[in-house]
């Protein structure tokens, strides 16, 4: 058996046609930037989650960049970000001028470990953006009573997590702004880059559309710089398209957790856990195991894709060396350990009992 990490192509022969007439759709009427199909998309979205405004723009990391100046984040501000997360949460924080601080993870969770975060805050902190990693929500309960407590903006770093929940509301809803990457290996992905911000803040959706929009009020009224980072006519299509089948293909990434749990059955393989009161989406589905880089090997023979993410944290990378100050006992361990293992709606649960197999007949 040959089993990738994540096949998009049995996704889209699922729904082939819709995704063929759409695009035919958009090509026939030759509007190719904005416009009614890429409002609509915004709309829609807004609906799913159960939030005022979304504003799309090009991809995640412009989304959180465009988010933390609609915030105010400026030069020299510092935003707490989590030591374990893509790149792109902490370079969007450096392009804006402001100084990532990095929080170790929770072990259970892998998300920010909001027990830390006070003592991470200084005069200069202006912002915390926790990261919903993997889809397992980060604890926003905690996180928001941290921020008021100090007078500071919450930015919700969704790009793994559309769809995950807390106590029944969608991750998103819960901080002054969120981000949403549509990066194609996502829950929600394109077919190609796309990104957006969501409020229930009127002037933060405001100064996010003026931002995206080389700053422009209304046609050649420019209020700001800004920048261009639009999502495509063609990709809000696709994505509206999509949207209606995201609730299906999570409960189906949920199911396959199910099965990887119920049959990845040694003690010495430490498996996702989720927190009470939360709605994991499974964007990775990551295991640990000391012997981590052997099973990689191993996996590999067998035909079974695996990979690290990430190989490093944050605070191992030489970009972020001058804020890379305190000790970081968890994600330093965890980056030793993790593997993520196969996981998409369409997988089988042959293909999960055979990679649950070749894992356990290595380990054992
Ligand atoms: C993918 C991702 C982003 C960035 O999204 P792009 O659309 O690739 O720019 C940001 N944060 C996290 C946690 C991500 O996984």
């Amino acid at each position: 058996m040959q089993i990738p990490l994540l096949d998009l192509k049995r996704q889209y022969e699922t729904i082939k046609d819709e995704i063929d007439a759409a695009i035919a759709g958009v090509i026939d009427r030759s509007q190719f930037i904005g416009g009614e199909t890429v409002e609509r998309f915004e709309h829609n979205f807004a609906q799913y989650l159960n939030v005022k405004h979304v504003v799309s723009c090009g991809n995640g990391t412009d989304a959180l960049e465009i988010a933390l100046k609609a915030l105010g984040v400026q030069k020299g501000d510092e935003v707490i970000v989590p030591a374990y997360t893509w790149v792109a949460t902490a370079n969007a924080v450096v392009n804006v001028g402001a100084n990532p601080v990095f929080c170790d993870v929770d072990p259970t969770s892998y998300c920010m470990d909001f027990s830390l975060l006070e003592s991470l805050i200084t005069p200069k902190t202006k912002a915390i953006i926790p990261v919903h990693l993997y889809g397992h929500p980060a604890d926003m309960k905690a996180i928001l009573e941290i921020a008021k407590a100090n007078n500071l903006k919450v930015l919700e770093d969704c790009a793994q997590a559309h769809a995950a929940e807390i106590q029944g509301a969608k991750v998103g809803t819960f901080g002054d702004a969120a981000i949403f990457s549509f990066f194609p290996t996502k829950n929600l992905g394109a077919l190609g880059d796309g990104g957006a911000i969501v409020t229930n803040d009127a002037a933060i959706a405001r100064s996010c559309f003026v931002e995206r929009n080389q700053g422009q009020e209304m046609k050649h009224v420019h209020l700001t710089n800004g920048r261009n980072s639009r999502l495509d006519t063609l990709q809000a299509a696709v994505l509206d398209k999509k949207l209606p089948h995201l609730d299906s293909w999570t409960a189906k990434r949920i199911q396959v957790a199910q099965w990887y749990d119920s049959h990845l059955t040694l003690e010495s393989i430490k498996k996702p856990q989720v927190l009470e009161g939360n709605k994991h989406v499974y964007h990775l589905y990551v295991i640990q195991t000391p012997k981590r880089d052997a099973l990689k090997a191993y996996l590999s023979e067998k035909g079974v894709s695996s990979l690290i993410h990430y190989p490093k944290p944050l605070t191992a990378l030489d970009v972020f060396q001058p804020q890379g100050q305190i000790k970081f006992p968890i994600v330093n361990k965890l980056s030793e350990n993790i593997l993520s293992i196969p996981m998409f709606p369409e997988l089988s649960l042959d293909e999960v009992v055979y990679i649950c197999d070749q894992i356990q007949q290595f380990l054992a």
